[in-house]
């Protein structure tokens, strides 16, 4: 796909290896964003398809799977001539361009560019014309990055030899070789990775996932358990930490959510810039909880921004403030480019109907694990939001399997109103969803004053 790339220089390196060709677009503190200039495909239009990625300096954990990742790839379409783009699927990649996890981005909605933006920088790159002196700027680069690349992966090799020489054989079983038919554009690690075929074969593979619905944030890969995680029997909280050592950290960790909320020093916090947006939706219920997706929705915190993935709903609610609890709670769970997640919680006590969550009612998929996405209707997030915007704040975790720790959690200090009808019909599907309260461990909290 990418043989057109003058490749040539790199054969003596390489051989026949097709060859992702990354160029920076920006870079700062711990990632660089690229594309692979050879990867951009002609669409109806003025639209190009490009493989970019954020490249980062350090592994991260991915929340979903907990396998460690190193960059994401992204494939968008641009529209050149009405400045919007729509991205079409995200990668996970580990450190030698593993495919850790794939997510296929359904209901995108083309965005607008923003002048000045990440977006923008990207969209007169790859919408700029292009020419033969370009293809071999890209490539002597690309003979750079791949010198380095192959002495990065030499070592990263003789890494993973000596880990399987440990573990034996046994691995072997776990290769799927679907996977490599899952992972078609490879970057230049992963390249290298394929030119010393030693490692490949008994390399340890994340697991596929297999599901009929798309995989949640607070899901966790979990094919392989006998007992699924739940909220009573066999499955219950207290047990989550024994069904899978992937949960061991629900027993294990010392930043647990939710909590009682209390004894927290009363200060000036930061405002949270909330830039939720209206925006079309997509709603499942996922067995665990109802959830909803939405495009184009971020907040800011202290310069950090953090784009909101998607909500979902708690009945009662999980965490309590000074003891006291609440009819039910939404979870608005937001991530930031380097993989942090800040979850803003609103809590819902009875009383006036609740247009934004009438709006959701209305919606409910008639099947579990059936995803909706409701062509014309829009929703506003940010009508949900309370008055007060003074929050409390503290490190915890996601409050389902794995229980991954590093959350920001961002608590709205009033509560919203939704009817006791509307509560009603949640608790036809949830009667009871929430993790009970866990130890706080000394963690501080800080509540706005
Ligand atoms: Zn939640």
């Amino acid at each position: 796909m990418r043989k057109h790339l003058a490749a040539a220089c790199v054969i003596a390196i390489l051989p026949a290896v097709a060859q992702a060709a990354w160029v920076a677009i920006s870079s700062d503190a711990g990632k660089r964003v690229e594309i692979d200039p050879s990867s951009v495909r002609k669409e109806e239009g003025a639209k190009l398809v490009v493989l970019g990625r954020i490249f980062f300096d350090k592994e991260l954990t991915d929340p979903r799977t907990n396998g460690p990742y190193k960059s994401i790839e992204a494939l968008t379409r641009y529209d050149c001539a009405n400045r919007t783009y729509v991205t079409l699927k995200r990668t996970w990649r580990s450190v030698d361009g593993e495919l850790l996890r794939e997510e296929e981005v359904r209901s995108g909605s083309e965005m607008p560019v923003r002048t000045g933006s990440l977006d923008d920088k990207m969209l007169r790159e790859v919408c700029r014309p292009r020419t033969p002196g370009d293809q071999q700027a890209a490539a002597s680069k690309l003979v750079d990055k791949a010198n380095a690349a192959a002495t990065d992966l030499r070592k990263a090799n003789e890494a993973m030899l000596q880990k399987e020489a440990q573990k034996g054989v046994k691995n072997a079983a776990l290769a799927t070789p679907a996977k490599e038919a899952a992972a078609p554009a490879p970057g230049p690690a992963a390249a290298t990775a394929a030119a010393a075929p030693v490692v490949r074969a008994p390399a340890p593979r994340p697991r596929p996932v297999r599901r009929p619905a798309p995989e949640t944030t607070h899901d966790a890969v979990r094919q392989h358990a006998h007992i699924h995680w739940d909220y009573e029997g066999e499955g219950r909280p207290d047990n989550w930490g024994k069904l899978k050592s992937e949960y061991a950290t629900c027993a294990s960790g010392k930043r647990q959510s939710p909590i009682d909320i209390r004894d927290g020093i009363r200060v000036d916090q930061p405002a949270i810039d909330f830039a939720w947006r209206p925006s079309q939706f997509r709603i499942v219920d996922n067995g665990h909880t109802v959830q909803a997706g939405v495009s184009g929705s971020s907040i800011s915190l202290l310069g950090k921004q953090y784009e909101l993935l998607q909500f979902h709903f708690h009945r009662p609610a999980e965490e309590r403030i000074n003891g006291r609890g609440f009819e039910m709670v939404a979870h608005f769970v937001h991530r930031a480019e380097d993989g942090r997640l800040a979850v803003v919680a609103v809590l819902m006590e009875s009383g006036a109907e609740n247009p934004f969550i009438q709006t959701l009612w209305n919606h409910l998929p008639l099947e579990k694990h059936q995803e909706v996405s409701p062509p014309t209707t829009m929703i506003d997030p940010s009508g949900f939001l309370p008055a007060d915007r003074g929050y409390y704040s503290y490190m915890g975790s996601l409050t389902t399997p794995p229980c991954t720790e590093d959350v920001l959690w961002l608590v709205m200090k009033q509560p919203v109103q939704v009817s006791a009808e509307q509560i009603a019909i949640f608790s036809r599907l949830y009667r009871n969803n929430a993790r009970p309260v866990q130890p706080g461990f000394g963690r501080l909290i800080k509540e706005s004053r």
